[in-house]
């Protein structure tokens, strides 16, 4: 299914933009503006600049977007053209989707159609499967019953099971409990391959067990899945057919607090930024930098600090 529903937002480091589109192919991914900007400076500075590119990235609409980097056009052409190079889908509000930032009601109904829509492929999905698991766990089950073909079973005439196979790995299935001590059928809920050697045994010697797809836990049962997406969303007519509320309260927005001391400017930094551009004795370092000794000509250290390494090693 996809994940279309997911929004990222990058400061645009390298690697970060291929890594979501690979694990997230149809994800939405916005740079953020700051870090646009910050580039953006380098070479193009000003306010009146600063404040037409917010513009451009604030606008909603696309002809909006349109008008304002023509303005930049007419301002600086070669800023026109670095813009240009950068996706508008990625940082121009005008060429997101999704209701993030869209006002309560318009985020609540994109949500609502969401849920019509998601139910529907759910539908079209579930209509194409003949069970009696969900597509995944049928593809989990059918490995678990071609290794379970290779398992030899001894009874001890209770409920209880020795299970031998091929890589020497013997356990004891018990059938009462519903239970095997390699323990993936308590923790998934899905027999192992122990547990379907054994039910195979069963049915084998006469034992009315019915299929290994019955121990199967029901959370994986294709029923289960129609049964939770049985109820529909209804359609709703547009806004201008809505009744007003009668509800006399006026919903005034909360009081605004000061926060004690000074507000944070910092970005928070992650763990391993932190480490970086300090040495072990937690001093500043020249990061990037490789130091030449003037003296022996080798790296790694200056002149003053020169024992002749080079000679003596
Ligand atoms: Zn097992
Ligand atoms: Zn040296």
């Amino acid at each position: 299914m996809s994940n279309s529903n997911f929004t990222f937002i990058s400061d645009r480091q390298k690697g970060i933009i291929p890594a979501i589109s690979k694990v997230f192919p149809s994800a939405e991914h916005r740079y953020c503006l700051r870090h646009i900007h910050e580039n953006m400076r380098q070479k193009w500075r000003g306010e009146f600049l600063k404040n037409l590119l917010w513009k451009c990235a604030s606008a909603t609409t696309i002809p909006k977007f349109e008008s304002m980097m023509e303005e930049i056009r007419k301002q600086d052409s070669t800023l026109f053209d670095w813009l240009k190079q950068i996706p508008p889908k990625h940082w121009a509000r005008a060429y997101f989707t999704g209701a993030r930032d869209k006002p309560v009601i318009t985020c609540l109904e994109y949500i609502r159609e969401y849920m019509m829509k998601r139910i529907l492929v759910v539908h079209k999905l579930i209509s194409k499967c003949d069970g009696p698991l969900t597509p995944n766990a049928t593809k989990a089950f059918n490995t678990i019953k071609s290794e379970a073909s290779q398992y030899t079973v001894i009874w001890n005439t209770s409920n209880k099971y020795q299970v031998n196979g091929p890589w020497s790995d013997q356990r004891v299935v018990d059938v009462g409990q519903r239970t095997c001590s390699c323990r993936r059928w308590e923790l998934t809920g899905m027999p192992c391959k122990h547990a379907v050697a054994v039910n195979w045994n069963m049915a084998v010697n006469g034992i009315e067990v019915g299929i290994p797809e019955s121990w199967v836990s029901k959370v994986y049962w294709l029923d289960t899945w129609k049964k939770v997406y049985q109820s529909t969303v209804n359609p709703i007519n547009g806004k201008d057919l809505w009744i007003p509320s009668t509800c006399p309260t006026t919903l005034l927005p909360p009081k605004h607090h000061k926060q004690i001391g000074r507000p944070k400017k910092k970005r928070k930094k992650a763990v391993d930024e932190l480490n970086q551009g300090v040495s072990k004795n937690g001093k500043m370092v020249r990061a990037g930098n490789t130091i030449t000794c003037t003296l022996c000509k080798d790296i790694g250290h200056n002149k003053r600090t020169c024992n002749g390494q080079r000679q003596n090693g």
